[in-house]
């Protein structure tokens, strides 16, 4: 199974990918964890692209679909993967098209996860991650703090507020979702692949809608 997993920042598509992978045996490709990933150590990679990524901007489309391709080619992602956070503009769904006829693969669906504007907003701003790159755990300060403040249940690394998280990152981020990422959704609907999902429910009610059209 190969898919696409779409939708505004803060929609839950981090969440409902874990979950996914579990559930399909997959395994999860995040453009987003893969550049965190790059800052952490400090590659030339992570130098280029950490002031983009602080205020919210998207890094450029030529750096992603290298990234990208290169990670398409290893091993793992014969048994399947999840697409989470990538394609983001046009020109990257372009260029993905390219590779996947490249490497000769097939996406199955394209799921589009829906909350309102609002939501995101609260949910996003109230939102910490673990600093732990093999963890990222996430937590919510408003319905699911970490036991210890600042400290993460799982692995006990430090929990903070992510950069791209402030307010004005956080709006940012949003209007370019709907300026450059949100037309995905009519390009994918075109080549007939696209579910959409309520994202403005529990999460396991998400995943039961998500497994339930696949
Ligand atoms: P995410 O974790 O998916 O919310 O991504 C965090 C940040 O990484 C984004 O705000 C962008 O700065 C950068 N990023 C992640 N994926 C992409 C992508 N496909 N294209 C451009 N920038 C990206």
């Amino acid at each position: 199974m190969n898919l696409i997993l779409m939708g505004p920042p803060g929609a839950g598509k981090g969440t409902v990918a874990k979950q996914l992978i579990n559930k399909y045996g997959i395994v999860q490709l995040s453009t987003g964890d893969m550049l965190r990933a790059a800052i952490k150590e400090g590659s030339e990679v992570g130098k280029k692209v950490e002031a983009v990524m602080a205020a919210g901007d998207l890094v450029s489309d030529e750096l992603i679909l290298e990234l990208m391709e290169n990670r398409l080619q290893q091993d793992d992602c014969e048994k399947g993967f999840i697409l989470d956070g990538f394609p983001r503009t046009i020109p990257q769904a372009e260029g993905l098209d390219v590779i996947l006829e490249k490497l000769e693969i097939k996406i199955n669906a394209a799921v589009n996860i829906d909350v309102p504007k609002e939501v995101l907003v609260e949910r996003l701003s109230s939102r910490r991650t673990c600093t732990n790159s093999s963890c990222q755990e996430i937590y919510n300060i408003l319905n699911n703090p970490p036991k210890v403040e600042g400290k993460c249940d799982k692995c006990g690394s430090d929990v903070v507020q992510r950069d791209d998280e402030t307010a004005d990152a956080i709006m940012h981020r949003m209007d370019t979702y709907n300026e450059k990422t949100a037309p995905l959704i009519d390009y994918y609907k075109n080549k007939e692949l696209v579910v959409d999902i309520n994202g403005n429910q529990s999460y396991e009610a998400v995943i039961n809608e998500v497994t339930s059209k696949l």
